[in-house]
């Protein structure tokens, strides 16, 4: 701060800027001087309009804001203004002005497009007000400004241009130090994406967080709140539940900290329904037996790497049933493969019907099934093994000639616990589920081994 006032200290005395300055002062600093001065610092314009006498005085640089001098515009009245106004913008200026005069609006405040010599229109925001008798004049004087602010009427157009052809709502979200949250900028397409115009999500963005499913409500605020933290630019996917139905949005927007604490996120909120209908889809498939509907051999590798991982930190204890349907060839070559095709579906149901909802069942191999059982010793998954070997038992399966028949499973268990101090890995614990199943095969089929039973 210290370092900027000196060079522009500086920079005043190069150019001469202080000593004029001083002169000023020698020559008396009066209020109409200072007036003038800082006028002239903003680049507007002025104008008195006389209501009673309709008399009109300019300076030059309202004639300049439009390429003239005002000796150019001469004789200067009321009507030079109108004629150099666009005729479609002259009642909004009526209007504006006939607000203020009702006492409707506290300053006569309008922007209008003037025609420049150029031949271009220039946009003009011009303000006034009114000195009246009150102020002890004898007739009423309406004085104001005219300000060039084309450029920013120029780049206001592109943005709303540029908002319109982007596919998704355009934003500035911001968050104050308290707590306090808001939207500063919403580009119109709240109404496409919620049925919501802008202004009343400007007015209230708890309109757009209600809207929010619920069960993504907490990722999106926790979200933000990191985002927050670390300033890393925020993504998240969310469902949204509207009038026009439910669907999935996506948010993007990179953050800014302003030196008070407040964060200003600017992004995009675009609708990723059918892309994420499919992503979704296609994870299921990814994850899904397609003969069965059970979870494949993949979901279950990825469950149990899982379950690994989350069992080391809080000792954690699961169980795994290995399940391969014995002779199955058999039963193949007897009464062929859509028969042998209609046995796995039905033995699928049958191993779901005889677990809970929180086992996972799999299907990972030709006849062969894990059944992973969270928060289960190896007694109890033993039990459920043998409860499922019995049930199979009295089902009766018919092939597509109508013979009926019977099958059996044999059946390894094993348990694995986080609190032991040396717990093992999934490989190995699937290779001792496959021992202790193979056991139950060496040992005669239809049975069930526990880990440590085995041989
Ligand atoms: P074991 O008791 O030793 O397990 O004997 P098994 O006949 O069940 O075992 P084996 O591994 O010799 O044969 C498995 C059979 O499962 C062979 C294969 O044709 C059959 N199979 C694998 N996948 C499918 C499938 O998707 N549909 C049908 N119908 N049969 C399958
Ligand atoms: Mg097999
Ligand atoms: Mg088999």
């Amino acid at each position: 701060m210290a370092q900027d006032q000196t060079s522009l200290g500086e920079l005043g005395s190069q150019r001469g800027l202080i000593a004029q300055a001083s002169l000023m002062v020698d020559m008396e600093l009066t209020p109409e001087i200072r007036l003038k001065a800082i006028l002239e610092g903003t680049g507007a314009g002025t104008w008195e309009w006389n209501l009673d006498t309709g008399e009109v005085i300019y300076n030059p640089r309202w004639a300049d804001l439009l390429g003239y001098c005002l000796e150019e515009l001469q004789p200067v009245t009321f009507k030079t203004w109108e004629n150099l106004c666009h005729p479609k913008d002259l009642q909004e200026a009526r209007e504006a002005l006939a607000r203020y005069l009702d006492g409707d609006a506290p300053q006569f405040d309008c922007v209008v497009r003037m025609l420049h010599k150029f031949g271009d229109w220039r946009y003009i925001h011009t303000r006034g007000t009114l000195l009246t008798d009150d102020q002890g004049l004898d007739t009423r004087w309406l004085m104001g400004t005219h300000l060039d602010v084309t450029r920013e009427k120029l780049s206001q157009h592109q943005m709303e241009q540029l908002a319109k052809s982007l596919p998704g709502i355009i934003y500035t979200f911001v968050l104050e130090p308290g707590g306090r949250y808001y939207f500063s900028y919403l580009s119109e397409k709240t109404w496409d994406f919620y049925g919501l115009t802008t202004d009343e999500c400007l007015a209230d963005p708890d309109k757009i967080f209600n809207l929010i499913h619920p069960d993504d409500l907490p990722r999106v605020h926790e979200s933000i709140a990191v985002s927050a933290e670390t300033l890393e630019e925020w993504v998240c996917e969310y469902r949204v539940q509207t009038k026009r139905g439910s669907y999935w949005l996506k948010g993007v927007s990179l953050p800014e900290r302003d030196p008070d604490g407040r964060i200003s996120w600017h992004g995009m909120t675009i609708n990723i329904d059918t892309q994420k209908n499919l992503e979704l889809e296609l994870e299921q498939l990814s994850i899904t037996d397609e003969l069965t509907g059970l979870y494949n051999r993949r979901y279950m590798l990825r469950k149990l790497q899982e379950s690994v991982a989350q069992g080391e930190r809080y000792g954690d204890t699961f169980s795994l049933i290995s399940l391969d349907i014995d002779f199955f060839k058999i039963i193949n070559d007897s009464y062929g493969h859509p028969t042998g095709d209609a046995v796995l579906k039905r033995f699928a149901d049958i191993i779901e019907s005889s677990t809970r909802k929180s086992d996972i069942v799999a299907r990972t191999g030709g006849e062969e099934f894990i059944i992973f059982m969270p928060n289960t010793g190896l007694s109890e998954a033993g039990q459920v093994a043998e409860s499922l070997r019995v049930t199979l038992q009295t089902e009766s399966f018919v092939s597509d000639e109508g013979e009926t028949f019977s099958i059996t499973f044999s059946a390894g268990v094993v348990n694995w616990s986080g609190s032991d101090t040396q717990s093992t890995s999934v490989r190995d614990l699937l290779s001792a589920c496959d021992q202790s199943l193979y056991a139950a095969k060496r040992s005669g089929r239809n049975r069930i081994v526990a880990d440590g039973d085995g041989e």
